[in-house]
């Protein structure tokens, strides 16, 4: 039965009948995990280049990415599970960005942030990697050169809407081990 809030147009849907009371909430596991992992996102930033820039731009004052629980930035792969890359990555520096991605326990997800690191950017040179999908997967772009922190917010919005929704099997199916395999992930 609905009950009217006193003084206000809000509508508050009673429970069920047989439910009632305090204390009691019916959820699934996954809702409660993905809620929990997606308001506690530990970042990692991998930073090479005037991205990085817009990023403290980011987490400092006027942005605060803490806002979004991910103000814990982590500086060890193993403490973290968002790797955001940001600049230009030369192909001599890929193999030590998939070894930080390697080190990072599951679950773990990845933002590419800017045109650099999303595509080579303006690089399209010899020396250059021209995306760093091409050596792990990448869960959300942020396109920009460099992006506005708006940009990166919405991209770390994305990144929530992925960690909420995303089933607490998904990292055991064959779907995501095939997928990692094309990476030469085991
Ligand atoms: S996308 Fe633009 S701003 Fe970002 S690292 Fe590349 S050149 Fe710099």
């Amino acid at each position: 039965m609905d009950t009217q809030v006193k003084d206000s147009n809000i509508k508050i849907v009673g429970s069920p009948a047989g439910i009632e009371g305090p204390g009691f909430m019916a959820t699934s596991i996954d809702k409660v995990v993905g809620l929990a992992r997606k308001n506690s996102i530990w970042p990692l930033p991998f930073a090479t280049s005037c991205c990085g820039i817009e990023f403290m731009a980011t987490m400092a004052a006027h942005y605060d990415l803490g806002r979004f629980g991910a103000e814990r930035l982590s500086f060890s792969p193993r403490q973290a599970d968002l790797l955001m890359v940001m600049g230009t990555i030369a192909k001599k520096m890929a193999p030590i960005l998939k070894q930080v991605y390697l080190q990072m326990a599951e679950p773990r997800w990845v933002l590419s942030m800017g045109a650099c690191a999303s595509s080579g950017g303006i690089f399209d040179t010899y020396s250059v990697l021209q995306g760093i999908d091409r050596i792990i997967p990448v869960d959300v772009y942020v396109p920009g050169c460099p992006p506005r922190p708006e940009q990166v917010i919405d991209g770390i919005l994305k990144i929530q809407d992925l960690i909420q929704n995303e089933s607490i099997r998904r990292r055991e199916s064959p779907q995501y081990k095939a997928m990692l395999a094309e990476y030469g992930i085991e």
